[in-house]
């Protein structure tokens, strides 16, 4: 007879107990349950009407090979580490089998492209395996994306090419390392079959190898899902589809009977969409494509692409050669798009509120939250206890703090500047007594000698001007009267030493190109702990090196993937 106590403990590890292959998971498809189904089950491309998904296997591949998995999501779904082993992942996860649960579908959206509307979109290459419910309860989706073509592909294969499946399996696992609203990805799978792709529209198509992520979300429903059904009219579906949106994702808006359901609906995505954007303005993310099609109806990173990486400071840049003359998604107006398609789904569920101005005060809150959001997250960066957001007596001056911020954004832009360098640095700065007005400047600058891409071309008078803001931001912390090591600490909290800069990217895709995801591997190990100094990984923090200045992939990248 055991003791009570071991019984406990017995109890306790039983909670724990982890599966081993994908089969022993628990799935309820709920979304396919709800919602009504595209009534032809041939694959061929169609508008597909009164529907909100297309039943769809994925197509086989010739030779599936497990490139790279993540642990963590294997976790949160309930799989012990070793199931990756099991050669039945492999099949799985290359759309070459389907497990019993699992009943595969691609979704119907729409969505706006770079400002303009562009019809029925929908998956053209992601199929849904199914819903997960994890030991914890929780709900998470499994989505191949790469697994073939679908009623949604349009003039394209359905697949996907090596080094775009890197990079998404890569970042959506850095970027919940790094505290970023993201999808994760599971696996990343070559298929052993090549994909012609004509990387930058050059008219040079060449064959690359394929590969397949396994995407995990709670759901992948975005703006366009909701755009399509209002911009057919169909307003019956439209509500069913929010209904079904709320009921499983935002339930407790059901609780509330303080106004309008819809109005609270879009309020709450308005909140995460805010901060998502708020994060992805901290780190130095650049999403390149950020059409209402890629915007997740739960404020989640979605549809990794053409993105990239601040390496220098640059609010007008962006990674997305297709985006290279308009600059739409640019670094700096990605807050300022996300309202925009923030609007783009409240035009969508008007039909459901029918009145445009409770919407209207929820997309003015969200320019109210966005802009506190990102003076908190300046503030912090900084670390400076709060951000002041005073304006003086008369209400009509620039906060201090703001200028401060502000002076410092144009600082940073004027030479080149490592932006991630640039805050690591700056936590490094001494606020002792001695920064005084008629001090040298030299000892002060010195301590952001690393984050400069020439720290020896700098011109007298932006020396001048850098060492004029740090004396300013010095008395600035010392009226906030906190040491250095708490300061400090503070501060490398919120600011990253190591994020997935392009070119470390390129160099894994490189190698996982030859089918060895050993570099892949090591990256992503230094990048679970994106804020900790990390003995021997130096070489991961360094700025971005001379050769992957204009090297494709490395700053250059196209929607081709
Ligand atoms: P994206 O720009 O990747 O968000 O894709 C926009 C639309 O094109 C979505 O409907 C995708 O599913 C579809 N799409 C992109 N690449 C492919 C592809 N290789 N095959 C089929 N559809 C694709
Ligand atoms: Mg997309």
């Amino acid at each position: 007879m055991p003791s009570r106590e071991s019984c406990t403990l017995t109890d306790e590890k039983q909670e724990k107990v982890l599966h081993e292959t994908l089969e022993q998971l628990r799935y309820d498809n709920s979304f396919i349950r709800a919602l009504p189904a595209d009534p032809e089950s041939r694959n061929n491309l169609r508008q597909v009407h009164g529907a909100c998904f297309s039943r769809i296997a994925p197509s086989p591949v010739p030779d599936p090979r497990l490139i790279a998995a993540s642990p963590e999501v294997a976790e949160i779904l309930g799989l012990s580490p070793e199931a990756s082993r099991d050669p039945a992942f492999v099949e799985v996860l290359s759309g070459n089998r389907t497990v019993q649960g699992m009943a595969p579908f691609a979704a119907c959206y729409g969505g706006h492209q770079f400002g303009n509307w562009a019809g029925q979109l929908g998956d053209g290459r992601a199929i849904t395996l199914g819903e997960v419910i994890t030991p914890n309860d929780e709900r998470w989706e499994l989505q191949l994306k790469g697994a073939g073509r679908t009623p949604y592909s349009r003039s394209a294969d359905g697949r996907a090419v090596m080094r775009s499946s890197v990079r998404e399996f890569l970042c959506s696992e850095a970027m919940h390392h790094l505290g970023v609203p993201t999808t994760r990805a599971l696996s990343l799978v070559s298929t052993g079959a090549e994909v012609v792709r004509d990387m930058f529209y050059s008219g040079r198509p060449a064959p690359e190898p394929g590969a397949i992520v396994c995407r995990v979300a709670p759901s992948f429903i975005r703006f366009g899902n909701f755009e399509l059904l209002a911009a057919r009219g169909d307003a019956e579906l439209l509500r069913k589809l929010t209904d079904y949106t709320i009921d499983r994702h935002y339930p407790w808006l059901r609780e509330d009977d303080q106004g309008d359901l819809y109005v609270r609906f879009l309020d709450e995505v308005c909140q995460r969409t805010a901060r998502m954007i708020v994060e992805w303005m901290r780190v130095g993310f650049v999403h390149g494509v950020m059409n209402t099609d890629n915007m997740s109806i739960l404020g989640l990173t979605i549809d990794y692409g053409p993105y990239g990486w601040l390496d220098d400071f640059d609010p007008g840049w962006t990674p997305n050669t297709t985006d290279a003359e308009m600059r739409r998604y640019c670094y700096g107006n990605q807050p300022r798009i996300a309202h925009w398609n923030l609007l783009q789904l409240a035009n969508a569920l008007h039909p459901l509120v029918g009145s445009a101005a409770p919407m209207e005060s929820v997309l003015l809150n969200y320019g109210r939250r966005l802009a506190q959001g990102q003076q908190q997250m300046m503030a912090s960066k900084l670390g400076l206890r709060s951000f002041r957001p005073d304006s003086g007596e008369d209400g009509n001056q620039a906060s201090p703090d703001l200028t401060l911020v502000n002076d410092l954004l144009q600082l940073l832009h004027r030479v080149e500047t490592d932006m991630t360098l640039f805050y690591r640095a700056l936590a490094n700065l001494d606020v002792g007594g001695h920064h005084r007005v008629d001090s040298d400047d030299g000892p002060l600058l010195a301590v952001l000698r690393q984050a400069y891409y020439s720290p020896d071309a700098l011109a007298p008078d932006y020396q001048r001007d850098m060492a004029a803001w740090l004396r300013r931001y010095v008395q600035r912390l010392q009226e906030d009267g906190e040491g250095n090591h708490e300061r400090r600490a503070g501060m490398n909290a919120v600011n990253p030493l190591y994020v997935p800069r392009n070119y470390l990217a390129q160099l894994a895709i490189d190698q996982a190109e030859q089918g060895d995801g050993s570099r892949l591997h090591d990256l992503l190990d230094v990048l679970r702990h994106p804020y900790e100094e990390q003995a021997g990984r130096e070489a991961y923090a360094a700025r971005r090196p001379d050769w992957a200045r204009d090297r494709p992939g490395c700053s250059m990248l196209s929607c081709s993937s």
